[in-house]
């Protein structure tokens, strides 16, 4: 079937919503974590096998459960998703005229008229009962189906990707600059991981980048705080 886009030029980018979100989330997940935890850990001991070894600890420990979280929770929506669609089955078989009528209802919320939205529920029950209220009734497509490996493959990788490069910065530091450089390292990646998220989803980069510049810094600042805290009360 020819491509019936009005716009063919200019693709809509909600296709990509689902690995976009995992990747995004686990990318910065993975930059403010674990260079947070350096700050932390350098602010509180400024030896540097300690604050690279604190380092990959947080990049493996947040890598997994980042990765499991991301299994479990979309999982438990996929579980749902798959519930929702085999009670619409069963009431499709169970009530077949009111589940027609449910249709035409959510036709004519639309803007249908009521004979218009009557005729479409019935062409539409005719070739795929199924899919037309999986669709419209629960809102369910094929681009929002959730694929738990995916979501958690994508999210680890990112996240260990990402974290490895203030990782990196604290591991080429020079001795007593951990802080400085991590911190000048940490928002450039940050910044370019806001652009890259915002062009991704055709959104706009410069609030996009600044939003997750600013939360970042924060959290980098409240550890170092935490860190200093500590460090000067041992
Ligand atoms: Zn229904």
């Amino acid at each position: 079937m020819p491509d019936a886009s009005a716009h063919p030029g200019e693709p809509h980018y909600i296709t990509r919503s689902g690995w976009l979100r995992a990747a995004v989330l686990g990318a910065n997940d993975g930059v403010v974590s674990v260079s947070s935890l350096i700050v932390g850990v350098a602010a509180a001991n400024p030896d540097p096998s300690a604050v690279i070894i604190a380092g990959v600890a947080g990049l493996s420990a947040g890598a997994m459960s980042m990765a499991a979280g991301e299994y479990v929770s979309v999982s438990s929506q996929s579980d749902t998703e798959r519930a929702d669609i085999a009670r619409e089955t069963q009431a499709l078989q169970d009530f077949p005229d009111e589940e027609l009528a449910e249709l035409a209802a959510i036709y004519q919320d639309k803007g249908l008229s009521e004979e218009t939205a009557l005729v479409v529920a019935k062409e539409l029950t005719a070739h795929d009962a199924l899919g037309a209220h999986v669709r419209d009734e629960l809102g369910l497509s094929d681009v929002h189906t959730a694929n738990p490996l995916q979501a958690a493959f994508t999210s680890g990788v990112t996240f260990s990707v990402a974290a490895a490069i203030p990782l990196l910065a604290a591991f080429l530091a020079p001795a007593g600059s951990i802080i400085p450089v991590v911190l000048v390292v940490t928002v450039f990646t940050l910044a370019a991981l806001g652009a890259m998220g915002a062009k991704a989803g055709a959104a706009p980069i410069l609030r996009a980048t600044i939003r997750v510049v600013v939360w970042g810094v924060f959290a980098m600042a409240v550890t170092a705080g935490v860190g200093w805290l500590f460090g000067v009360s041992v």
